[in-house]
């Protein structure tokens, strides 16, 4: 955890100031206090620290320029761009330039026969969805932060969300790149054609790279004919762990819903003191699903899940009977974490994802862990994937509950890699999980990437500090 250092402010030389301004202009260049702030943190809840200054490019040009300047008198520089994610990403931990997108937010081209988009990487992913709807196009990827996370933060995390059970994640639907390097040497990878296969898949390099490798600033997107018919349901559990059973069985007995999520008793209750929607505050755990495809592909679906769910031990399944019933079945999972941010000083939220087969064990371990340290756990998640969001409800004021938060938050994460999953499925290492890098992946891989890392960052100077803790001297 860090607190703001009076030191840092304008700690950059008077001349690089003038020097940014003259690239983008004086009115994109912060150094206010108060500005400042606004770029020192992002969702998690323990990590803030200032920059030095806030950069706002409007072309791929101006960030080729910032990028040299900054490479020249090496100065760290922190792509961001709406600043939601939840690992500490966007953090400019050793001060210098946060490099924010947010106006290079330019749909370029929505293409209906190549199944294509080319953006610029601030498009807000609403705003995108929304202009394909009008075409009749869909885009998969759907991190519950869709009303403020930018198409740059998500290919850079590559994000999921609860469409990616069925369609497959970010990284699958970038068809191509224009990355702008330390140097401030503009690549462009990939193209708009659906197979490509030359030389190695370098775009996909950058995909996941947490601002580390470059500064996305155009990406060309794989779409998808918007599915004609898609039907929700809810399926409502007296025990949780049944829920997670039930999750598996769907899967296993080979139906692949759009989207499985999970909400648990406590998300539950607290929505319903907050803003009562009828969800049933006696139940364990719910299941939202939806089935996407055909009308008739839809109701066989819709017919299999609901038998699925019950032999599998539901209490209860209801079908959203219009569409103002679907989006209140919704807004329970879009607007869980807010119900669950509020409810505390402190949420560490974490995003560990277990083989399918496992979900109804993680479920235990976290309850477990939850008894053993005793903390709130709340459990919501992409469970159709094995992701599961523990979110630890605590307060970094009191020192003895923050310890005993952040030792439960380690055991999930053994527990996951105990049971052949991973500390994170789509929120990145950032600065939140780096202390278990080491036991997530083989060290060489890890060497590897530190290797990637010095080829096309040599200075170290894009978002540095993050993903590998680094060696002191
Ligand atoms: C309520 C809520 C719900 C969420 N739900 C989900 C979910 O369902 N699934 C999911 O995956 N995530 C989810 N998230 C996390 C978050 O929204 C995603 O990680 C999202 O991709 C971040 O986008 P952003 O524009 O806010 O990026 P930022 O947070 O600004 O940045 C994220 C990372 O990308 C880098 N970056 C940003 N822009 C660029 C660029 N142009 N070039 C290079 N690097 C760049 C940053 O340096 C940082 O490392 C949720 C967050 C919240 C607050």
């Amino acid at each position: 955890m860090l607190i703001y250092k009076e030191k840092r402010v304008n700690m950059l030389k008077p001349d690089v100031i003038s020097r940014l301004r003259k690239i983008v202009g004086k009115e994109s260049v912060l150094t206010a206090k108060e500005d400042l702030i606004a770029y020192s943190y992002d969702a998690t809840a323990t990590w803030v620290h200032l920059p030095d200054a806030v950069v706002l490019p409007t072309t791929t040009e101006q960030v080729s320029q910032v990028l040299q300047l900054a490479n020249e008198e090496i100065i760290p520089v922190t792509p961001r761009g709406s600043g939601t994610n939840l690992s500490g990403g966007s953090i400019p931990i050793k001060g210098g330039i946060v490099l924010c997108t947010t106006k290079m937010n330019q749909i370029l081209e929505i293409n209906k026969t190549n199944l294509s988009a080319a953006v610029e990487p601030g498009v807000v992913l609403q705003d995108f969805n929304i202009a394909l709807a009008k075409e009749g196009l869909f885009y998969p990827p759907d991190p519950q932060s869709f009303l403020s996370c930018t198409l740059g933060g998500t290919v850079a995390e590559n994000a999921g969300g609860p469409s990616c059970a069925k369609y497959g994640v970010t990284k699958q639907y970038v068809l191509g790149l224009e990355v702008v390097l330390a140097s401030g040497y503009i690549m462009n990878l990939g193209g708009v054609t659906p197979k490509n296969r030359t030389g190695y898949e370098l775009a996909t390099l950058f995909v996941g790279s947490e601002g580390t490798l470059g500064v996305i600033t155009k990406i060309v997107l794989r779409l998808l004919p918007m599915p004609p018919v898609q039907k929700s349901m809810l399926a409502i559990f007296d025990d949780m762990v049944v829920a997670g059973n039930a999750v598996s069985n769907i899967i296993a007995n080979g139906v692949m819903p759009a989207k499985i999520e999970f909400v648990d008793n406590w998300v539950i209750r607290r929505f319903e003191e907050l803003m009562p929607m009828g969800l049933p505050v006696e139940a364990n755990a719910l299941l939202l699903l939806q089935a996407s495809g055909s009308p008739e592909t839809v109701e066989t679906e819709i017919r299999q899940i609901t038998e699925i769910c019950h032999s599998s031990g539901a209490r209860e399944t209801k079908l959203a009977k219009n569409q103002a019933e679907a989006d209140k079945i919704w807004k329970t999972r879009s607007a869980a974490m807010a119900v669950i941010f509020s409810a505390a000083q402190t949420v560490l939220t974490e995003d560990v994802t277990v083989p399918r087969d496992k979900i109804a064990q993680f479920i235990q371990s976290c309850q477990q862990i939850s008894k053993k340290y005793d903390v709130s756990i709340p459990l919501i998640g992409h469970a159709a994937d094995g992701n599961i969001h523990p979110h630890i409800l605590t307060d970094k004021g009191n020192a003895e509950h923050f310890e005993r938060a952040k030792k439960a938050m380690d055991e999930l994460f053994v527990a996951a890699l105990a049971l052949g999953g991973t500390i994170s499925g789509e929120h990145g290492i950032g600065l939140e999980k780096q202390h278990f890098l080491e036991k997530a992946m083989d060290p060489m891989a890890i060497e590897l990437m530190k290797q990637i890392k010095k080829i096309l960052d040599p200075n170290n100077i894009l978002n540095p500090g993050k993903i590998w803790t680094e060696e002191k001297g």
